[in-house]
Parts: C-alpha cells; structure tokens; sequence
C-alpha cells in the first residue's frame, strides 16, 4: 500500500522540521535508545504528512495506571489497523519514557531522548504522567509545546449513547474545541508580590503609562499576537471545512480585554474574511441579509463572550461546532464540556502542530488505582483514534469509535460509568478492551 498523504500546512512551521526531510537520522539522532529496527519515519514533503505502510510510533505509556490503559488501548489500535487494512498497514511501537519510569532507569524525569523521539518521528501519543512535587523539573508537555511549536490543543467533546451524563440532552455535545496553546497569560511572563521585578515593573508602567497598580502586586503579561491567533484559527475553520462542520466560533472576552481577547475576535474575523471567503460567512451577513438562515455549504463564523458560552453550552448546546478560543478561556471550557458528556476518563486530547501531533489522555495517572486493571481506557484510545486521523488512517479510526459505542450501548463499561449506569456490567480495563475489539467484527 502507498504511504498515505494528509495535507498540512506548513506556515509558521518552526526550523526543526527541516530535519523532517531526509533519511532516518534516528541512530545518530538518540543516545540511550534504540529505535525498532522495523518500520519507517513519517515524514513531511511539500507541505504533505507522509506517513508510510508500518510508521513508528513513539510512545509514552505513563504513570500509575497509565500502564493499564496503555496496554488496553494499544491493543484495540492494533486490532483495528489490522482490521481495517490487512497486513498492509501496521504501526510500529516505539517506547520512550518520561516520568516515574524514566526517573528509575535513567535518572531523569524527561530523558532528551524522548523530545528527541518525538521530533524525529513526528507523531506520538502519551499516557499520564506524575507531576512531582517541588521544583527544578521539567513538565513533557511544555517542553514538547515549545520544541515543536505545538500550538493548538484539540479536544473533541461527544458524547457516546449509554455513558451517563449529568445533563438532560448529552447527545446535543458534538463539538471540538481548539485551544491556542503557545500565548495569553499561561505564558508564565509573571513576578510575584512584593519582588523586586514586580516591583520595578509596577514602577514602569505607572512612569511610562500612568498605571495604577497596587504595589504589592503580583504581575503577569497576556501576549496575544496576530500571528498565534491567525494561526489557530486557521487550523480550526480548515478542520470544519474538511469535516463538513456547521460553524467555527470565536470565544473571547473582548468586552473587557479589548487589545488581547478582543483583538483575538477581529484576528479571527481576519482570517475567514481574507483566507476562506469561499466557505465562511458572518453571523451579522445571515442576519442582515439571509434571514437568519446559514447558506448550505458555509461555515457559519460567530463570536461567543466566554462567560456566555459556558452558560450556553448547558442550555443549547447545539448552537456550538468547532470552537477557536485563546489559552485560559480553552483550558476552562475543554473540562466543563467534557463534564457534559461523561466526565475526564473519556475526553481525548492532542497537542498538534503544523506538522507534529502529540496525543494524550487528559486525565492525569489516577494513582490509587495503579495496576489495578481498574479504570477507563477511553480518554487514552480515543486520543489514539485522533491521531489515527491526523495519520489519515480514518477507516480504522472510525472502526474504532463505532466498536466504542456499541461496547456502551452494551452497558459494558468500567467501573467509573459503571457505578453510574443502571443495569451496567463492570468490566476490568483489559475486558473492555477485549469487548471493544470483539465488537469491531
Ligand atoms: P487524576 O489522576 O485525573 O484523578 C482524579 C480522579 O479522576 C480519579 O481519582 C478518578 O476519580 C478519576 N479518573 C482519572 N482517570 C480516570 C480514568 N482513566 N478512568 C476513570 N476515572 C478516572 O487527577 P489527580 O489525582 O489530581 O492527579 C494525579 C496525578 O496525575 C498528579 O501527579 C498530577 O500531576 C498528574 N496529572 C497528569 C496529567 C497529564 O499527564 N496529562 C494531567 C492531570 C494530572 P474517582 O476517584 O472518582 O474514581
């Protein structure tokens, strides 16, 4: 079979990539690792993800009961690729480590080795990682962020029949938010109360631009620039229009934070208005002149404050699609909506690039439950099943996702949606993934 192409843009893509080019450089590349002496790199050409017939794959398994759900959602990629495609397609596993594991064999909680994994190979997933305690360590994820420039965190939010829900219409969730990843006030530009940097920098503004600030403040910078933000929008009106998506919009607290959060919302504009004239069209062009009705064929453009949209999101959620937001706006929104469909053993996540994909289980290691074959593989494999697509492997995604539902439809489930569903059967993390692949027949 021929290496499959995913088109991606490659604006903005950082100087690493250039090593994305060329021959596997993986032997000179690691240092302690050995990658597997089967399969090939994805690559980029031409703006294009190349992904080969048996691509490595690096991943993380993580901490706790990262194990168990690792264990039980490889199981269920390998079953569908295999379904799907044969022996033609298969992903070659590459382990690498962080966290717990990787403190006990090398030493360090983030070996350089793994970034360098994650570079190399350009796709990669993760499980849950322990965050020790205390300073003077590295977090993966930022590291990953900054060194691949993964500037869009992904998180799609349905809901699957069966799975208990704390809201009346769960089926009324279908939406995937992307959250800029990279500016805003997370960008940790901050000093804190009564330093001498907070203070020599109260004393400026207040000199420079008359700024009253308290001066026993702590103070923090909220970079938002055209460029960060044009970009994430971007990626989301492109995923809604190869999706078929209804709508994109902007959420902000532009009433307020008019430079950053406002200025967010008129970049946004920008770039449906200048980039996808073709598929998009403003709220205020239905209203004024289409009578309130989307033509069919565009992508409805609209801008939600975010604290109506949290609100909005319970009473009708229907009127969200994709979503674009800023940094702490998505990070807020991403948990509240998956609490609507079933809580944090389900959501999926990844942290994508221009051309690199990081996928992760968004909950984090559940230590009390550590290799117990206890909790919920859903957050881990459905993020593979995002990766699948970013690999442009839909038909074993979709197997995957049709074999999820039917698993719960069964009201086979684990203990989590178990304790919450009447007339469910509990089943360890390892059964589930025993049913999900039986039911992918
Ligand atoms: P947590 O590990 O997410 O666990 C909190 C609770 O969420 C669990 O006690 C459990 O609820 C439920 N839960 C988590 N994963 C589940 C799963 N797969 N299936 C079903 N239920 C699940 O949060 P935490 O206890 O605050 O954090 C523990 C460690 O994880 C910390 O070291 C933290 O830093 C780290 N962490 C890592 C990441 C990451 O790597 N992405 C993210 C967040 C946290 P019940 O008790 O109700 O059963």
């Amino acid at each position: 079979m021929h290496p499959s192409r995913t088109r991606i843009a490659t604006a903005g893509v950082p100087s690493i990539t250039a090593h994305a080019h060329g021959k596997d450089v993986a032997m000179s590349v690691l240092e302690q690792l050995t990658p597997p002496k089967e399969g090939q790199r994805i690559t980029i050409t031409d703006g294009h993800l190349v992904v080969p017939s048996q691509p490595i794959i690096p991943f993380i398994e993580g901490d706790g009961t990262g194990p168990d759900i690792w264990r039980a959602s490889q199981r269920i990629f390998d079953a569908a690729v295999k379904a799907s495609y044969g022996t033609q397609r298969r992903i070659v596993w590459f382990e690498v480590f962080a966290g717990e594991k990787a403190h006990t064999r090398f030493g360090t909680w983030l070996p350089d080795d793994t970034l360098r994994a994650f570079q190399h190979y350009v796709v990669g997933i993760k499980g849950p990682l322990t965050t020790p305690v205390g300073g003077g360590f590295r977090s993966l994820n930022v590291a990953l962020r900054q060194i691949l420039d993964l500037y869009a965190c992904v998180r799609p939010v349905r809901w699957f029949e069966g799975v208990p829900s704390p809201v009346k219409h769960p089926e009324r969730v279908d939406i995937v938010i992307f959250r800029e990843n990279s500016e805003d006030i997370y960008m940790g530009l901050e000093h804190p109360s009564q330093s001498a940097e907070a203070k020599k920098l109260i004393e400026f503004v207040r000199k420079e631009f008359g700024w009253k600030v308290r001066e026993d403040s702590g103070v923090g910078l909220k970079p938002m620039s055209p460029f960060g933000t044009k970009r994430l929008v971007r990626k989301a009106i492109r995923y809604a229009k190869e999706r078929g998506r209804r709508s994109v919009t902007l959420v902000h607290k532009g009433n307020i934070m008019k430079y950053t959060e406002g200025a967010f919302r008129e970049w946004g504009y920008q770039v449906a208005h200048d980039e996808f004239a073709d598929v998009t069209i403003t709220w205020d062009e239905v209203n004024r002149h289409l009578d309130g009705k989307v033509p069919p064929g565009k992508i409805l453009m609209q801008d939600y404050i975010a604290d109506v949209t949290f609100q909005h999101m319970l009473t009708r959620p229907r009127d969200f699609d994709v979503l674009a937001t800023g940094n702490l706006n998505g990070d807020y929104l991403s948990d509240a909506v998956a609490a609507q469909v079933g809580g944090i053993g389900m959501a999926p996540g990844g942290n994508i690039s221009d051309v690199h994909g990081v996928f992760e289980a968004t909950h984090g290691t559940a230590p009390k439950y550590a290799n117990q074959d206890k909790v919920n593989p859903g957050s881990l494999t459905l993020s593979g099943v995002m990766m699948l697509e970013h690999l442009g492997w839909n038909e074993a995604a979709e197997r995957i996702t049709k074999a999820m539902e039917k698993t719960f439809r069964q009201k086979i489930v684990t203990y989590d949606l178990a304790r919450l569903m009447d007339g469910a059967r509990e089943v360890k993390t390892s059964e589930f993934a025993t049913a999900v692949i039986d039911n992918m027949a």
